[in-house]
Parts: C-alpha cells; structure tokens; sequence
C-alpha cells in the first residue's frame, strides 16, 4: 500500500492534468500491478478522465457544464456556490485507474484531470497506490 498527498493552487474554474502526479506516485510505489485510486476530498472540485489532445475538449467539458448546472435564484445554499457542489458532484470525486506491467492502463488519449469549478483555492488530492 502506499499513499501520496498532493496540492494545487488552481484558478477560478478549470481542469487541471495530474496525469504526471499520478505516474510519479506509482512510480514511487514500485508496484506493478494492481490499481490506483486518485481521490479529491472536496465538494466543489472533482476528478475525472477525460481527453488530452485537444485542451478545447476539457474547455468545451467546462462550458457544458456551466450551461447544465447555472447558477440559480432558487438555490438555498448561503455560500452561493450550489451550482459549483452540482458540476464537482456530476464529475465524482475519485477515479480509479488499473495499473498493468508498471504502468497506468489508460487509453492513449486520455488523461487524469483535477476539476475545478469554485477557485481560485489551495486544493488537495491523493493517490492510493494498491499491489494486487
Ligand atoms: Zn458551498
């Protein structure tokens, strides 16, 4: 088992590539099969797989995003920032990533973002590093 804690300073809103935090963790974990949990203990922020091409796809994900969850005058919330807790909800908080032969299983064109959706914060997550 091993475990590594790791922190952002993100802007207001966007999706940040931890693809790079993620390996450097399994790395240092020496394991070699098994998986890898990537978990954000936040509720305006997530953690998702997506493309990492085209920074247009994580660009257009935000923007569709927004204009599924828009802020609105019915919410209760006092902090006012309902609509940022139903986008990091939407995305989920954690991902889970096989690892095979020393190597995170993803798909050639993806990759491991941190989502922001209520910055500028310092924000936090972890990866869990799990031998079969
Ligand atoms: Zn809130």
């Amino acid at each position: 088992m091993y475990l590594s804690e790791h922190s952002l300073n993100t802007s207001r809103e966007g999706f940040y590539n931890i693809t790079r935090n993620v390996r450097q963790s399994l790395s240092e974990s020496g394991v070699t099969s098994g998986i890898a949990v990537v978990y954000c203990p936040h509720t305006t922020a997530g953690i998702t797989i997506n493309e990492n091409a085209d920074p247009d796809v994580t660009r257009d994900l935000l923007l569709g995003l927004n204009k599924a969850f828009p802020d609105r005058g019915e919410f209760r919330h006092m902090e006012g920032n309902s609509s940022a807790h139903l986008k990091a909800g939407s995305v989920g908080f954690s991902q889970i990533v096989i690892i095979n032969a020393g190597q995170l299983l993803l798909g050639r064109w993806q990759g491991i973002y941190f989502c922001e959706f209520d910055g500028p914060r310092q924000r936090q997550f972890f990866v869990k590093i799990m031998s079969d």
